[in-house]
């Protein structure tokens, strides 16, 4: 996904403004990372990174994330993150009951029906919506094109699919991949994000590629997730790239 500069600034305003709820700081070091990784032409990506470098100044890290909803109902973390900042959080966490990393789709909302990707305010539907189900916990995050959104804390496990709960971090990509072409456009934008945080999670957790499951390989589900149109080896080749 190689943006130009014109790209790059349009998503970088879309960004800015669905992104209220993060420091400035943490904005600027979304955007540069963007840069870093999406501005294909090199002179355009070194102007700017020169210019978000400026305003960064002396470039402290990103700070932990600050939970919207600290609990002890229903903790719910509802803070962006990118693959760069994965380590530093796992690191805080600590979840060494984490064997392995579950992928699913949200089916609904599916793209069409979040066109700007998520917002905080999401974060706080999703909790009212799982606490309602009556349980204590979710997934662990939600990925859009743009980012993974921490959701329950990954401390301890989520509830996302019944034989892996125990063992397993829950990731949810945004999308119906049944219906939604999860190959092209904001599909695989999804798909690419979410697999750059699969591969961070893996190499913080110390685990192999084989400790991915799909919720569909769980025998008390007869789901599809993460959509039918999601071929497990093509996502895990996304994976390792
Ligand atoms: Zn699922």
């Amino acid at each position: 996904m190689f943006l130009d500069r014109r790209e790059f600034l349009l998503r970088g305003f879309g960004f800015l403004n669905r992104s209220r709820g993060m420091t400035t700081q943490d904005q600027l070091f979304t955007l540069r990372w963007w840069a870093s990784k999406k501005v294909a032409e090199p002179e355009t990506r070194e102007a700017m990174l020169a210019i978000l470098d400026s305003l960064l100044g002396e470039q402290a890290p990103p700070k932990p994330l600050v939970p919207l909803y600290p609990g002890p109902e229903f903790p719910v973390v509802g803070r962006p993150i990118l693959a760069d900042g994965i380590d530093a959080y796992v690191r805080s966490a600590d979840p060494r009951w984490a064997r392995g990393i579950t992928i699913h789709h949200t089916a609904a909302p599916s793209l069409a029906q979040r066109p700007n990707g998520f917002l905080e305010t999401h974060m706080h539907n999703l909790r009212s919506y799982y606490r309602g189900l009556g349980w204590s916990a979710g997934p662990h995050f939600f990925v859009d094109e743009d980012q993974a959104w921490a959701f329950s804390p990954i401390a301890k496990p989520g509830i996302h699919a019944k034989s892996f709960n125990r063992t397993h971090l829950g990731i949810e990509m945004l999308g119906d991949y049944d219906r939604e072409d999860p190959w092209s456009g904001r599909g695989l934008q999804v798909l690419t994000m979410t697999a750059s945080i699969v591969a961070e999670l893996l190499r913080s957790l110390n685990l192999d590629l084989s400790t991915v499951n799909f919720h569909r390989d769980d025998p008390k589900s007869d789901k599809t997730c993460p959509g039918r149109r999601i071929d497990k080896s093509k996502f895990l080749q996304l994976v390792q790239a």
